[in-house]
């Protein structure tokens, strides 16, 4: 029987400027190698099975669960991602591993309410450090997570740490694994919040083709078929418009990976990001993001709800920073070692969005005037 190690496998199919897994920089906390599985499959598994990534099939994307159940959730959006990002991956010949365990870390760190929640709980946090999603990420795949023995969080390889931390800070250029993630991720949320928002009724599809992006989609998806129902018409269009940008991404890459001249990861990561849509597309995306901001983003329904979502993190956060001693014994350390505030955060953000629904709604008085009244729990 034919065995490949990881590192023999990387060295056949990847190439020279890919993160090689023998380059590692290792963990926190030295370990053995695995027999068969590399560094970078380790990290994978850990994420899947720490408690932090099930919690994200309970928090929102864009929409939260009173919309239904059609639409993406935190745990579906960063298996999109995954896919998106190993295919962009794979066709670059770069590491499918790394890439796959930094997809399935990068929204880790999401706390319930996605950016409602988190802008709230900056706030509640201004002060003492702030709040932010891709730092949280690190806390918890270095602190929070108790699984093994040895050691606290997931011991993390230290590639997926610090381009976990490239996100938080854009300072410098990440390795390409990490630039894919970031594009892959761009990509999911600029096509799936449009498929979701039509599905949900808040945007008609007659309305996308004022942008350039969605309306060369709609000409192409028509010479191709013809008496699509508006259903159709939409799915379609979501894998089209992946399709185009995955390919434009990857032309335009390869074009800058040959004039970089870059021969190792080390040469692709020291000038600037690589992994970008070509000149045109990045016009057509962000004239297609602008209009999803005015449209989705700010649309009146979501804006409502997402105050009664931070009226209720917010009435947790004092609940629990008053009476510190109802917090679980670990998270009472926290309060010890960096104070009530960081532990309270901690705790909430770990909680996903139907906790904090229930338990605000104890806590907080409603208006009879408020239309969240209506939404059923
Ligand atoms: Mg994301």
């Amino acid at each position: 029987m034919f065995e490949a190690t990881t590192y023999q496998r990387e060295q056949h199919f990847l190439a020279n400027y890919a993160f090689h897994s023998i380059d590692t920089k290792g963990r926190k906390y030295p370990e053995m190698e695995h027999p068969y599985r590399g560094p970078f499959q380790r990290d994978r598994d850990r994420i899947i099975h720490c408690a932090a990534f099930r919690r994200l099939s309970e928090k929102m994307q864009v929409f939260t669960a009173h919309f239904g159940t059609y639409h993406r959730t935190r745990l579906t959006h960063t298996m999109e991602v995954v896919g998106i990002a190993r295919t962009l991956g794979r066709a670059l010949a770069l590491n499918e591993d790394l890439i796959e365990a930094a997809a399935l870390l990068h929204d880790l760190g999401h706390p319930p309410f996605g950016h409602a929640g988190e802008s709230i709980l900056d706030a509640l946090l201004s002060y003492d450090g702030g709040f932010d999603h891709n730092e949280q990420a690190l806390r918890v795949v270095e602190k929070l997570e108790h699984r093994y023995p040895g050691f606290p969080g997931l011991n993390l390889s230290r590639e997926l740490l610090e381009g976990q931390l490239y996100k938080k800070k854009k300072q410098g250029t990440p390795l390409l694994e990490i630039q894919i993630c970031d594009m892959a991720d761009s990509i999911a949320y600029d096509t799936h919040d449009l498929d979701d928002a039509i599905e949900i009724g808040i945007l008609k599809v007659e309305q996308l083709l004022k942008t350039s992006l969605w309306k060369e989609s709609a000409k192409r998806i028509r010479s191709r078929w013809t008496g699509l129902s508006e259903d159709e018409f939409s799915s379609v269009l979501v894998h089209d418009l992946i399709e185009i940008q995955v390919s434009d991404v990857l032309i335009a890459t390869k074009q800058r990976l040959i004039e970089s001249g870059a021969q190792t990861a080390e040469e692709a990561k020291s000038g600037a990001i690589l992994v970008a849509p070509s000149f045109e597309m990045a016009e057509q995306k962000a004239e297609a993001e602008n209009f999803l901001l005015t449209n989705v983003y700010k649309h009146s329904t979501l804006l409502l709800q997402r105050k009664r979502c931070r009226q209720f993190i917010e009435a947790l956060f004092t609940f629990y920073a008053d009476k510190p001693e109802q917090l679980p014994t670990r998270y009472q350390s926290i309060c010890l070692q960096e104070g009530i505030k960081r532990a309270v955060a901690d705790f909430l953000s770990g909680m996903t969005d139907g906790t904090v629904w229930n338990l605000g709604a104890t806590l907080t008085p409603k208006s009879p005037a408020d239309p969240s009244n209506s939404l059923s729990d």
